[in-house]
């Protein structure tokens, strides 16, 4: 389990999030909702370590955090599906997929992670030697994602999936994280479109101006007056 606990984070003198709590339970995917600007990029940037906070602490499965560089916090099992899905374009897919393996792990141990990847993205199999750059948005998104789980992450979080993707893809693309959350991996979801986020997600937290302004489960947010008048389009 990930908690977030109080966090604040700086641009020079700008605060983007402040006083920002949440928690991430095992086996359950958790979105953030807001709307642009709000922090939510922010917030799983810091998670990640790749910004520094300026208050507060992040524990994961009992362990603070709050300060590990990247590589010591992708280490301890979380990995990240960054938005823009952020290829190396002139490298193949089974290229992109092997950097974001561990450097720890063995070569027979990578390769058999890259099996697992291609059987649950059999797209990506088929298209193993072709250049990332020239793959579809949508099977870029699969890449990105494939590559954050050759890390056999124990979390894992996405920056706005949906990001740049016709609907058609996007249904896809949350149909694949829905089905990696029935078996079971933890993920902590970024996304504008409120309503894909908390058709999939259990819990979720609503972000404004760098606060959270409403949190609970996915039934009650669905529910509740100010996400369905501001981020659902209903009034
Ligand atoms: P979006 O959905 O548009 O990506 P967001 O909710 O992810 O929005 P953030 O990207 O976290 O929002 O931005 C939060 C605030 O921090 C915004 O006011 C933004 O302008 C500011 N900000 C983000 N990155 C930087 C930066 N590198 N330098 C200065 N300010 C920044």
């Amino acid at each position: 389990m990930l908690v977030v606990d109080g966090l604040e984070v700086r641009y020079g003198d700008a605060r983007a999030i402040r006083d920002v709590s949440i928690e991430v339970p095992d086996h359950a995917i958790t979105s953030i909702l807001g709307s642009n600007g709000a922090g939510k990029s922010t917030l799983l940037r810091a998670i990640a370590g790749h910004l520094s906070s300026s208050g507060g602490r992040i524990v994961f499965d009992g362990e603070d955090i709050t300060g590990l560089p990247p590589y010591l916090i992708a280490e301890r099992g979380i990995a990240v599906v960054p938005e823009g899905r952020r290829m190396f374009s002139h490298l193949t897919v089974e290229e992109n997929l092997l950097v974001g393996a561990s450097a720890r792990r063995s070569q027979s141990g990578k390769r058999k992670r890259l099996g697992e990847m291609y059987d649950l993205f059999p797209r990506l199999s088929e298209r193993k030697q072709q250049q990332a750059g020239t793959l579809s948005g949508g099977e870029q998104q699969m890449v990105a994602i494939a590559r954050a789980m050759m890390l056999n992450p124990k979390l894992v979080l996405f920056d706005e999936p949906s990001l740049g993707l016709a609907p058609i893809v996007t249904d896809l693309v949350f149909e694949t994280i829905s089905t990696l959350g029935q078996e079971g991996l933890t993920m902590l979801l970024v996304e504008q479109n409120a309503s894909l986020a908390l058709a999939t997600a259990s819990r979720g937290y609503v972000l404004e101006q760098g606060r959270v302004v409403v949190e609970g489960d996915a039934a009650t947010l669905q529910a509740s007056p100010a996400v369905r008048e501001a981020y659902l389009g209903m009034g």
